[in-house]
């Protein structure tokens, strides 16, 4: 078996070249076991690469209006495709242009006219290491205890998405839950019981969680973070908070009530440029201060731009 076959999609690669000739010789090379897509632009190359999810690109350096290096350092420059390997394709006499790319970060290049066997061996090479790497970013986003996000995925994901909606005109919703009374949970059980707790707050924080893209991470020892569309924010953190009530976990020493329960602030959010991240983080921990206030279980929900704030309990 080889490792084509185990990965669960298969590599999608980007072939680059102005001749459409070209593109063909290297996508029958290829054969069926990627997802090719081409162009002969040189100037659309970065779009695509930041649209689309890509494990390699296959770049000609000789195009008409754009340098292949001009395109690398393009590629290179973007954040959302900086890690995507490139392997340049050169004509024989272009052998300046081989040890260019290379030093401008191509991982890789294939003399022209192609060996398909050569190509595939390099390509599949590549691709290899490409997933290794992303496994590998993966679980160092993971938290070793919960299984959801860690701290360092949620300050990833905020940058990016922050950005996103900046651009987009679009509002999020920022969570900052806080398991009440943890330390005595922790003091009365131990340890042990207090790891299980916070497994299972995390499940069911994620399992209050209404869409696949909202995040929902362990900002650190029993605070949870999470980061979604601001569209319903008060039936979502009901729901939440609905789900650890339900968990029904005894808390004998909560003053918050018989069970295991979450104070939650919650912020609903337009990123401009003249709002910081860390400054929407601290009116979001404001709520969640306020909410252990008012007497725990239950969140504090609040526009950024407005002073109002809505009280919420589970289930609503
Ligand atoms: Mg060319």
């Amino acid at each position: 078996m080889t490792a084509d076959t185990t990965w669960a999609t298969p590599a999608r690669i980007l072939i680059v070249d102005d001749e459409p000739l070209n593109i063909q010789v290297l996508a029958e090379a290829l054969g069926d076991d990627y997802d090719v897509r081409f162009t002969t632009r040189a100037d659309e190359v970065t779009t695509l690469a930041c649209r689309l999810p890509l494990d390699l690109i296959l770049l000609d350096l000789v195009m008409p209006g754009r340098h292949g290096l001009e395109v690398l350092a393009e590629l290179r420059a973007e954040a959302v495709c900086r890690d995507v390997p490139v392997i340049i394709v050169t004509a024989m006499n272009e052998l300046d242009n081989e040890e260019a790319g290379l030093n401008a970060g191509a991982v890789d290049y294939i003399t022209k006219p192609i060996s398909p066997a050569i190509v595939r061996a390099r390509v599949r090479t590549h691709v290899e290491l490409k997933r290794q790497r992303d496994q590998l970013a993966q679980l160092a986003e993971i938290d070793g205890l919960t299984g959801i996000a860690n701290r360092r995925r949620f300050d990833r994901e905020l940058q990016l998405r922050w950005h996103a909606a900046q651009r987009h005109g679009d509002t999020l919703c920022l969570m900052l839950g806080d398991v009440d009374h943890f330390k005595q949970y922790n003091d009365h059980f131990g340890h042990g019981p207090g790891d299980q707790c916070l497994k299972h707050v995390a499940a069911a924080l994620a399992q209050g969680a209404a869409r696949t893209d909202d995040l929902v991470a362990r900002y650190g020892g029993e605070e949870f973070a999470v980061i979604s569309r601001a569209e319903d924010s008060a039936a979502q953190a009901q729901r939440m908070l609905s789900a650890i009530a339900e968990l029904q976990l005894p808390h004998p020493l909560s003053s918050a009530g018989p069970y295991v329960s979450l104070s939650l602030g919650v912020l609903d959010v337009r990123p401009r440029p003249e709002l910081s991240i860390d400054a929407a983080l601290a009116a979001v921990d404001t709520l969640l201060y306020q909410a252990k206030r008012q007497g725990r279980r239950q969140a504090m929900l609040r526009h950024y731009d407005h002073d109002a704030i809505t009280p919420l309990r589970a289930g609503g």
